[in-house]
């Protein structure tokens, strides 16, 4: 199996330690022409604007979403998401637009308002997951056929449509490789859903800040690297600044 990593800006390093951990072959994809023999995508956190003029720039909206409406599996974190969502009110550069979602960006504030949390994923078995959300979005309108697997406040931060998934947090920035394992079992078709239940179409009550479980200043030991693993180079200093 072999998993593309789209290599324009933001986590990108992360995702393909996380998958070579899990030994799958994972390369970086900034040319549509490396989208060829992949059987997966994965869309990293960074800044949706930036990675999605690059998209343009690049070519590579039409092809990914052409492979999006084959079946082909794509995995949206945090930006990642906001690119797979049909409708991001707030946004003004083109998205993939694959996903019967509609994403409000930074829905939990600025930078300084980033936070983690541990989540209950049921489809990832038992155990919280920790959550790390940066400048997070959150996904504001799910159409029938999208799958919630995950909620906070009432508000939905992980879905599944199909063989795409997408998630508000940064599973890469853990040191707990469940969530990819879950997309890699997509992509290999052995992942246990229904796929009638938990489907959901509903508009979360609660938009307010939330804010970390934790004491300030308590990291979490599960953070293999920490938030700032993103601003390391250049590829995540917008995750970082904004
Ligand atoms: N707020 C960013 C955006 O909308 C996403 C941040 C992230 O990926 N950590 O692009």
């Amino acid at each position: 199996m072999k998993i593309g990593v789209l290599a324009l800006q933001g986590a990108v390093a992360e995702h393909i330690e996380m998958l070579s951990a899990l030994g799958t072959e994972a390369i970086p994809v900034r040319l549509s022409s490396e989208l060829d023999g992949l059987d997966a995508l994965i869309i990293p956190g960074g800044e949706s604007t930036t990675i999605g003029k690059l998209l343009s720039d690049y070519g590579l909206i039409e092809p990914i979403r052409k492979l999006a409406s084959q079946g082909f599996p794509i995995f949206g974190t945090c930006a990642g998401l906001v690119l797979l969502a049909r409708k991001v009110p707030n946004l003004q550069v083109e998205t993939i637009s694959a996903m019967d979602i509609e994403v409000e960006r930074n829905a939990f504030g600025r930078q300084v308002d980033s936070f983690e949390t541990d989540l209950q994923i049921p489809a990832l078995g038992d155990g919280n997951f920790h959550g790390v959300f940066i400048r997070a979005p959150i996904i504001e309108k799910a159409e029938r056929g999208v799958e919630i697997l995950c909620k906070l406040n009432g508000n939905p931060v992980a879905v599944r449509q199909g063989k795409l998934l997408a998630c508000a947090f940064h599973p890469e920035l853990t040191d707990d490789s469940r969530f990819h394992k879950y997309f890699l079992d997509l992509v290999n078709n052995t992942t246990r859903h229904s796929e009638g239940a938990p489907i959901a179409s509903e508009r979360p009550k609660n938009l307010s800040p939330i804010k970390p479980h934790k004491e300030p200043g308590d990291p979490s030991p599960r953070i293999t690297s920490g938030l700032r693993m993103t601003c390391k180079g250049h590829s995540g200093e917008d995750v970082c600044k904004k």
